[in-house]
């Protein structure tokens, strides 16, 4: 089923969680474990990132296929559409339809790290994320469910040209992708409360009343990848936050990551408290580990509500440790 139908069938609470397709064998067979422990979550729907350009593509398209089959959970594909072949963007289309995927997270995608930005030729069809939403909408009708991207803190776009980040910016051209059809949004990941409520205001007034809306949060798992996280996203870390996670904590990824699941929590029950029932759910960025997700679900007075009982232990007792492999790559097995 759709997100959207499922969204209006449930007053929340609920959440959400990202996943990446992992490169070794190995690696999917654990993730697929994990996933399926992870529906003693309840999640409202699963979202599997797409590599920028299409280079994921047949990893994306597997681990969605294989999702949307085994876990009784809608699954979401992510989608860029700038970098690449329209043939690439076809494909996936029909490829994800053939799989009854029916939502896909419509997306522009970065340059490749390391590389220049090409910047679409002014002939292509796709310049922005609108153009693919445009396109779904156009191809498929309500076939899929399209979700789109936001940044409550303002896209980095022009940052480098000394153009500071204003989500007042953007939000012509996020109403120009609610308008072309998006079904829902799901926002850059934040640890700034304020400027995430700050940013829902102006969303509500104007560019949509009612359109499903999910804050995008990332637990922290260590505190390399937190600051990297943060960095990568442009996402700001509030004082107060990093008073609680001092220098001598940050090689301890245990301490770290506890002190952590009470930062989220707290900032889930913000977000819960103070949107009075506009926000229904919480989406995850795993980062393809559980440990931290279900503990800050568990700890969470609105979201425990959500765990399946006989289910807990199987996630407690699924969970390792996290180790740095070659200071990029996490796992938890
Ligand atoms: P757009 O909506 O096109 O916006 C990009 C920029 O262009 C913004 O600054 C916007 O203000 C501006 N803009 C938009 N429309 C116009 C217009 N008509 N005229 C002029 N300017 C305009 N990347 C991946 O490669 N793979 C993923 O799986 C992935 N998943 C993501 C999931 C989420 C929830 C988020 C928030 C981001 C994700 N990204 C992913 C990153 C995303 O591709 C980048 O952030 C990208 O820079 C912008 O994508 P967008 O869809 O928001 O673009």
């Amino acid at each position: 089923s759709t997100i959207k139908q499922r969204y209006e069938s449930t007053d929340g609470p609920f959440i959400s969680l990202e996943f990446f397709p992992p490169k070794t064998k190995l690696g999917k067979q654990n993730l697929t474990a994990r996933m399926t422990r992870m529906t003693a979550l309840n999640p409202l729907f699963i979202t599997i990132t797409w590599g920028a350009g299409g280079t994921t593509a047949k990893k994306t398209l597997e681990l969605a296929t294989v999702a949307q089959r085994e876990l009784n959970v809608p699954v979401c594909m992510h989608l860029t559409c700038t970098n690449t072949n329209k043939e690439i963007i076809d494909e996936a289309l029909k490829l994800a339809h053939e799989a009854d995927i029916r939502n896909i997270l419509a997306l522009r995608g970065d340059p490749p790290v390391g590389e220049e930005w090409e910047t679409p030729s002014e002939s292509s069809e796709f310049q922005h994320a609108v153009d693919l939403v445009r396109y779904i909408k156009e191809k498929y009708n309500d076939d899929f469910c399209v979700g789109v991207a936001a940044y409550p803190e303002g896209h980095c776009e022009g940052e480098a040209d000394g153009v500071a980040q204003d989500p007042r910016r953007d939000l012509g051209f996020l109403k120009e992708k609610v308008d072309a059809g998006a079904d829902f949004v799901i926002t850059q990941l934040f640890y700034d409360v304020e400027k995430f409520l700050s940013f829902e205001q102006m969303f509500r007034n104007e560019v949509s009343a009612d359109i499903p809306l999910f804050p995008g949060l990332m637990p922290i798992n260590s505190y390399l990848l937190f600051n990297r996280a943060a960095k990568l996203s442009h996402a700001s870390i509030p004082q107060a936050i990093r008073d609680r996670l001092p220098q001598e904590y940050h090689s301890d990824d245990n301490k770290v990551r506890a002190i952590g699941v009470d930062i989220l929590v707290e900032m889930v029950e913000e977000i819960y408290k103070r949107t009075e029932g506009r926000i229904k759910g919480i989406h995850f960025y795993t980062l393809n580990l559980e440990k931290a997700i279900a503990q800050i679900v568990t700890k969470s007075p609105s979201l425990s509500k959500i765990l399946e009982e006989d289910k807990e232990d199987d996630l407690v007792e699924g969970v390792g440790e996290i180790a740095l492999v070659d200071g990029n790559t996490l796992e938890e097995d």
